[in-house]
């Protein structure tokens, strides 16, 4: 069965990496809804976070270290940690995610997290991490 995250992880399908660790990646989301949104993976194989006990815990420490880069590389003043599980919730990409929206304080509040901002250029979001 062919999985879009799977093929990433395989180096098949290219994605612009911000963190590796031995159970996970993290690489920017290709639609974001605010600057720096980053998905963080687990290495194998889930349908999603809930399938069993450990997904969540084997990529906790991706998921704090690249919120931290996300945090001082673009002074983000706040982060939703967000993960969609089943296709009711909202997740279209069967591969477990956990989705890293970084926030910033024009743009407040829960209700702000879903107003996507125009004009995201990836690459020199990219750019402003990894460097
Ligand atoms: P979800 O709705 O929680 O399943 O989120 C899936 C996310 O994957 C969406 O935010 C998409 O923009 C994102 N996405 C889909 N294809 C890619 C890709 N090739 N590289 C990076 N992000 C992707
Ligand atoms: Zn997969």
């Amino acid at each position: 069965m062919s999985c879009l995250f799977c093929s990433i992880v395989a180096g098949e399908i290219p994605s612009k990496l911000v963190y590796e660790d031995d159970a996970a990646l993290a690489f920017l989301d290709i639609n974001p809804w605010h600057a720096g949104h980053t998905l963080v993976i687990p290495k194998e194989h889930v349908e999603t976070v809930l399938e069993d006990s450990s997904i969540l815990a084997e990529i906790a420490p991706a998921i704090v270290a690249t919120a931290a880069l996300l945090t001082a590389k673009l002074g983000a003043d706040g982060m939703n940690v967000l993960s969609n599980a089943g296709g009711v919730s909202g997740q279209e990409v069967f591969h477990a995610h956990v989705h890293l929206i970084p926030r910033y304080a024009n743009l407040p509040g829960i209700a702000g997290m879903s107003m996507r901002e125009d004009g995201i250029d990836l690459n020199e979001i990219h750019a402003r991490i990894v460097n």
